[in-house]
């Protein structure tokens, strides 16, 4: 049981799909608002637009969402910024108590996003022309998830130490 935890997960599928940003589950990611999964808060950030932020925030799936983000004009720090807003969304997601105990579940497990659309940026392309890609893929939604799994262990830890202990020393 424990060894089993150590194995990479690859594909965020089946008891993994709660790690994808289409996971969908109605939480307020951030400040602007309450959004039905991590990917229609990550596609509506980047438009630099009022109204294109709302419509995508209103699409009816992340797989909408995704591609009403290829459609519209992008905020001009978008680049700089991308990485930053997903460890801020991803940060939120794990809020939620359910999910939090879900990632905290999977261990020291390496989580990376095996994904066959070449995504190598988020994730890792599984194809056979990107396995000899150089330089190698980035996995950053991986990173980004692992670091907030570290930050949730964390302060599960100190807080479990700031707990009264059995002698009921006091508040
Ligand atoms: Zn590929």
């Amino acid at each position: 049981m424990m060894d089993s935890s150590k194995l990479p997960i690859r594909h965020f599928i089946n008891s993994y799909r709660f790690l994808s940003n289409f996971y969908e589950k109605e939480l307020f990611y951030l400040e602007n608002g309450k959004f039905k999964s991590a990917e229609h808060a990550y596609q509506s950030t980047k438009a630099r637009h009022f109204h294109d932020f709302e419509m995508i925030k209103m699409a009816e799936t992340p797989e909408k969402a995704k591609c009403l983000g290829k459609k519209v004009e992008l905020r001009k720090d978008w680049p700089f910024i991308r990485t930053q807003v997903m460890l801020n969304i991803i940060r939120r997601k794990f809020k939620d108590k359910d999910l939090r105990e879900q990632l905290l579940n999977t261990g020291d497990a390496d989580l990376i996003e095996g994904n066959k659309w070449h995504d190598n940026f988020w994730g890792v392309c599984l194809c056979h022309a990107c396995r000899n890609l150089y330089p190698g893929p980035q996995n950053n939604l991986g990173k980004i998830l692992m670091l907030v799994r570290d930050e949730a262990r964390e302060e599960e830890e100190w807080l479990k130490d700031a707990e009264p202990d059995a002698t009921g020393f006091p508040h």
